[in-house]
């Protein structure tokens, strides 16, 4: 088994459940008292999101970049960064290290593409939304992708922030991300991406007349494939 590099903290809240999911994954496979081989290094969010909020993008890659690069020097074989959104850096993270990514939206799309879906909805932050990193990486594996309207966008964007990585679940936030997801199948979306490693925490799948798949979850699987390989 290989050992899994984990980069967490954005949030720990879905930190967390990665955890969870490749131990569970691990156990499941092997039985017994086997468990996962993995590092995290989880890092203080509010750093993070500074960064974000101030468009130092660069500067975060650089890094996140060094995270990773302690995590290799520390024994990982593969890392595993636990958000969408920091995916945006991680051409200038895979320049420090000399290990491989495993690229959360090509793990998604590797799932849809198991299924008849080819147009998705996809719900992040509005990084993830409204910009080209991920969205690009999910249209050239073979997707159309839809996203909200503008408003739902920032609403969406404050929900992810203000609440689920603050650790809050609101039922009244369930409700309008439900009404979101209405709107993207309204659209012509045939399933829904939870584009946001926390939304799986109050969204699930009885929630959704289409098919939802949960970033966090298909990543937290892929890698422990990975682990195995
Ligand atoms: N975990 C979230 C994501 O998957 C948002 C936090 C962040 O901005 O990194 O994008």
């Amino acid at each position: 088994m290989k050992t899994i590099g984990l980069i967490g903290g954005m949030s720990w809240e879905s930190t967390a459940a990665y955890y969870q999911l490749i131990n569970e994954e691990v156990k499941h496979r092997l039985g017994g008292l086997h468990s996962a081989k993995c590092l995290l290094y989880s890092v203080d969010f509010a750093e993070i999101e500074r960064y974000q909020a101030e468009e130092r993008w660069d500067q975060a890659g650089m890094y996140l970049g060094d995270v990773a690069h302690s995590l290799e020097k520390a024994g990982a074989d593969f890392i595993v960064i636990c958000t969408n959104t920091m995916h945006k850096v991680i051409a200038c993270m895979e320049e420090r290290i000399n290990i491989p990514i495993l690229h959360i939206a090509d793990a998604t799309a590797t799932q849809i593409q198991k299924t008849s879906i080819r147009t998705v909805g996809l719900l992040g932050t509005r990084y993830t939304m409204e910009q080209d990193f991920y969205k690009s990486r999910l249209v050239s594996n073979g997707l159309t992708v839809l996203v909200p309207d503008q408003s739902e966008r920032e609403m969406v964007h404050k929900v992810i922030f203000e609440e689920l990585c603050a650790g809050s679940i609101q039922p009244s936030s369930r409700d309008f991300y439900k009404q979101v997801i209405q709107n993207l199948v309204d659209h012509g979306a045939e399933g829904i991406i939870l584009g946001c490693t926390e939304i799986g925490l109050l969204i699930k799948q009885e929630d959704s007349d289409v098919p939802l798949f949960d970033t966090t979850v298909i990543h937290a699987m892929e890698s422990v494939n990975q682990a195995f390989e």
